[in-house]
Parts: structure tokens; C-alpha cells; sequence
């Protein structure tokens, strides 16, 4: 909250830039000789992987490096690297024999013939030094290359890129309360039609449900951030993070703040019209959403897939036909093994029991989303299984449908994860934010209209945010009016 900018640049240093990837995959030697100075911010780091032909997709990638003597010489060129001037330290991503590597790369104090920075005028990290950079023939000794034990240089990309990813879902956090913080005075003081802007329901509901968006993006980073400190990788547990950290700043600002404030939002030094790039580009860096909502669903199915249609696959395959026929008894016999498998998991989930989850003491409502999560996501299996069925190779060009199918699954996990975080607070106006937004994502799930009681329940705890409530999600608010006039 005190400065977004600021913390964006830590999570760029600490995360994704030259710390993580030392920390987690250099030896003792590099770690000696690059830790003290990235810790005490002698020098700052940047992570250098998307090209201006690679972005989301890394197999495009074409920087290279090749072996000279004791360096090796880099030829490439990258773009929109974030915290990259002259001096600093950069985490290069590149190939070494054709395959991703990372280098730790020491930038020269000045532009040179080897090394040129590509500048061009960004809207967003307006703060940041956002810049390309050209590699010509330039020189990294070979000791800076980072060898993981398992995996290549993308396994080191990846490792930062998840830390980076709940840094970002807790920056959206402190946003959004900012975004509150300076919605509560406006609501105040803004008069129309005799009444404050404040006593409306429109602006009450749109306060509650920036209190959810708030409780469970600091649901979701309490919960990846404990899994990483648990020892856990949490890929797919990060994603959820970015995306859901990054929709909801970008629906706070434009849905919430920006229609809240009204005509003032475009003013000059007004947060959104300053900052509106800023809310919005999370969605784009560290993988755009939707591209990593489709990277979920691959690694969500990867295991079911294996285990039970590669069988099938293989079993067709051998018999030279794409579809079985029943009436054939060859192809019945040749299946029958992994039919057999399957169907045993099949009915296994559809009519076996399951078990119910193990919840701790929690309000009723809490209560009711965590079940409903929870009963919702043993189901899901099925809902994906189906699909896989139905699809079969070509699902990997269904995109549509599975990135409606993560956003299913990503969402129950919102609302299991909110509930449980919901239900450990002891402040009441964080339960009651996270009811809402629990109960706007179960709606959501299900296509439903909103009832008349859903709808109280947001606008009371938006009246309550109004009347003092704020303080239970942030501390500072502000009192500024912009283009305030006597009443
Ligand atoms: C402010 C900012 C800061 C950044 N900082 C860094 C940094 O520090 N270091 C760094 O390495 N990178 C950084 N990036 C780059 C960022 O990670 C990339 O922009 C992002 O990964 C998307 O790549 P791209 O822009 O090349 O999109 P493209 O690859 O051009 O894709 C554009 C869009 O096309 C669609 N698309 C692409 N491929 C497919 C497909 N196969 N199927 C369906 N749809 C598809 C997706 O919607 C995608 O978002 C930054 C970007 C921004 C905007």
C-alpha cells in the first residue's frame, strides 16, 4: 500500500529477477559472490526472458550463447524487461546448445557495442525502467551459468515466475485497498439528488464487493505463500493467484473505482487516470491469463490423461483404427484392459462415496461455501473426464471450452480457499467480505440471478465500510477531494 511501484520492483528483483534464481540454483560460489550485493541492493536485477518473437511461446525463443574460452558470448535480443538499466544485474534466459539456459549476466556501467538498451515509451511501470535489450557478441564468464539439478533454464524461469506470481496477487491486494481507501471519503462527500453518493445501493454493493475481491486475494496469497515456505513448487496454485489478483484489480479499478469516482477519475492526479495501466498490465506480464488459465487445465488433466487414455490410445494405435467398434471382437479384446481401467474409475466416482471434507470450526455460511467448493470440486472430475472423453486429441484445440473448464476449477478453489481464510479472522467485516464474494462466485459458477438477499448483504457491508468499516482493511485513508467545492 505504501508504494505499489516500489513493491512491483522488489517482486522484479526478489522474485523473477537475479535472487530467486541464485538463491534457488546457483552454487556456493555464485551464491558468495552474488547474494550480498543483490541483498543489499548494490545491485538491483531484472529477469530477461520474453523476445520481441517470444512471448507466450518460449519455444520461439532465439537468443543464443555459445562457449568461447572461458565466457560465453551472447547474441539475441529481448523486450520489455522490467528494472533494466545500465549496472545492473540481469537473470538472462537463452540457449546454450539449443536448449533454455540461464545466465547471470552483469550489465556494463554504460552502453556499448556489445550491449544496447532498447527504449520506447511504456504506458505502464511508468515508475520502472522498462526497456529491450540487444546482445551483440557480449561477454558472460562461463561460472555465471546456473545449473539446475533438474530441468533447464525454463525450470528456473518458472521457479521465480511463481514466487513473482503471489507478490503480484498481494500487490493487487494492497491496490484494491487503496482503490477502498479513497472510495470511502468521495462517497462521503459526494451529494447527488439530496443524499451521499455513500447511502446508495449501488455504491454500497460496489464497496462489498471490492472487501471480497481484497479478502480473497489476501486468501490466495496466504495460501501459496504457505505452500511455497512448506517446501511445495505450487505451480498451478500461483496461477490461480495471478489471475485471479490481476482480473480483480483490473474489474476494482474499472468497475468499482473508476464508475465510483465518477468524472474525476480522468483528472491528472487522480489514481486511475495516472495509474489505469498499471491495474491492467498484470494481466499481461508474468503470462497473460487466459494463456495460463489453458497451462492449468494441461497440467490439471496431464495425470488422468496418462493414466487412462494413452492405454486406449495406444491400444487403437495398434489396431490401426481411430475409433473401436463394439461389434468387433478383436477390438473389444484389444481394449478391454484399459477400458477396463477406466471404467472402474468411472464408476468409482460416480457412484462411490466421497468423502466429506474435514472442516474446522466455522460460521454457517462460511461453512456453506467451503462444502459447496468442496463437493463441487470432487465432482469436477467427472465434468473433465467427460470432456476429455468427448474431445480426445482434439482437446487441445478446444480452447474455449478449456479455459471455461479452468475458470470452473479455478474458482470452486477461490471459494474453498476464502472460506477457510474467511473463517480464521476475527474481524467481522472481513467474514462478512468474504461471504460476499464467496457467494458471488458460487452465482457466477451457476449462472444465477443475485437474490434480493445476496444483495443485502453486500450493500450492508458496503454501508458499514462507509461508516467506518474501511479501518478493518486499511489503515490510512485519505481525506482529498478532488476538484472539491462547498456545499
Ligand atoms: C509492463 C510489462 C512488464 C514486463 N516485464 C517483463 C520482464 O521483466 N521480463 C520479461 O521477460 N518479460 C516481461 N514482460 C513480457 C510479458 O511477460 C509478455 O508480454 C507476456 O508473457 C505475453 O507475451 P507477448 O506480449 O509477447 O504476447 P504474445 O505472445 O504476442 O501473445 C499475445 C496474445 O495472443 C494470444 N495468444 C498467443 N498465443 C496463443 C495461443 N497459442 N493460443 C491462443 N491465444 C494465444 C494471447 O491472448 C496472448 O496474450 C513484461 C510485459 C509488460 C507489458
Amino acid at each position: 500500500m505504501a508504494d505499489p511501484t516500489v513493491a512491483g520492483l522488489a517482486s522484479v528483483h526478489g522474485c523473477i529477477g537475479a535472487v530467486d534464481p541464485v538463491r534457488t540454483f546457483g552454487d556456493q560460489e555464485q551464491k558468495q559472490r552474488y547474494l550480498p550485493k543483490l541483498a543489499s541492493g548494490e545491485r538491483l536485477s531484472a529477469f530477461a526472458l520474453t523476445e520481441p518473437g517470444a512471448g507466450s511461446d518460449l519455444t520461439a525463443l532465439t537468443t543464443r550463447a555459445a562457449l568461447d574460452g572461458d565466457n560465453y558470448v551472447v547474441n539475441g535480443e529481448k523486450l520489455f524487461i522490467t528494472n533494466v538499466v545500465p549496472g545492473r544485474t540481469v537473470g538472462l534466459v537463452c540457449l546454450i546448445d539449443d536448449k533454455p539456459a540461464v545466465l547471470v549476466c552483469d550489465l556494463p556501467d554504460e552502453e556499448n557495442e556489445s550491449f544496447q538498451l532498447r527504449k520506447y515509451g511504456l504506458w505502464a511501470l511508468k515508475h520502472t525502467y522498462n526497456q529491450g535489450i540487444i546482445f551483440k557478441d557480449f561477454r558472460v564468464p562461463r561460472q555465471n551459468l546456473l545449473e539446475p539439478k533438474k530441468g533447464n533454464g525454463l525450470t528456473i524461469a518458472y521457479h521465480g515466475l511463481n514466487l513473482g506470481r503471489i507478490s503480484l496477487c498481494a500487490n493487487a491486494a494492497g491496490t484494491m485497498r487503496l482503490m477502498m481507501a479513497s472510495m470511502v471519503p468521495w462517497a462521503k462527500f459526494r451529494v447527488t439528488y439530496g443524499a451521499e453518493i455513500g447511502t446508495r445501493e449501488l455504491v454500497q454493493r460496489r464497496l462489498g464487493r471490492l472487501a471480497g475481491l481484497v479478502v480473497a486475494a489476501d486468501a490466495l496469497v496466504h495460501w501459496c505463500s504457505t505452500l511455497i515456505d512448506a517446501g511445495y513448487r505450487g505451480e498451478m496454485e500461483c496461477i490461480i493467484d495471478k489471475i485471479f489478483g490481476s482480473e480483480a484489480q483490473k474489474e476494482a479499478a474499472i468497475e468499482l473505482f473508476m464508475k465510483t469516482h465518477g468524472g474525476r477519475s480522468f483528472l491528472h492526479g487522480h489514481m486511475l487516470g495516472d495509474h489505469v495501466h498499471e491495474y491492467l498490465a498484470p494481466c499481461i506480464y508474468e503470462g497473460e491469463g487466459e494463456m495460463l488459465g489453458m497451462a492449468f487445465f494441461k497440467s490439471l488433466v496431464k495425470q488422468h490423461g496418462t493414466t487412462f487414455f494413452e492405454p486406449i490410445g495406444k491400444a487403437l494405435a495398434k489396431l490401426g483404427v481411430k475409433q473401436p467398434n463394439p461389434l468387433n471382437p478383436a477390438h473389444a479384446w484389444a481394449l478391454k484392459g484399459p477400458l477396463w481401467d477406466y471404467g472402474k474409475w468411472y464408476f468409482g466416482e460416480k457412484f462411490g462415496s466421497r468423502p466429506s471434507p474435514k472442516l474446522p470450526s466455522m460460521s454457517a455460511n462460511l461453512r456453506a461455501h467451503a462444502e459447496w467448493a468442496a463437493a463441487k470440486l470432487q465432482k469436477s472430475s467427472m465434468e473433465i473426464s467427460d470432456t476429455m472423453r468427448k474431445h480426445q486429441l482434439k482437446l487441445a484445440d478446444r480452447q474455449c471450452r478449456m479455459s471455461e473448464l479452468s475458470g470452473r476449477v479455478q474458482s470452486l478453489i477461490v471459494v474453498l480457499c476464502t472460506s477457510l481464510y474467511g473463517a480464521r479472522q476475527g474481524d467481522e467485516l472481513i467474514r462478512d467480505a468474504a461471504d460476499v464474494i464467496c457467494s458471488d462466485l458460487r452465482r457466477q459458477y451457476h449462472c444465477h440471478r443475485i437474490k434480493d438477499s445476496e444483495l443485502r448483504i453486500a450493500t450492508e457491508l458496503g454501508t458499514k465500510i462507509v461508516d467506518g468499516g474501511v479501518r478493518s482493511f486499511t489503515e490510512v485513508v485519505p481525506d482529498d477531494i478532488l476538484m472539491s467545492y462547498d456545499k
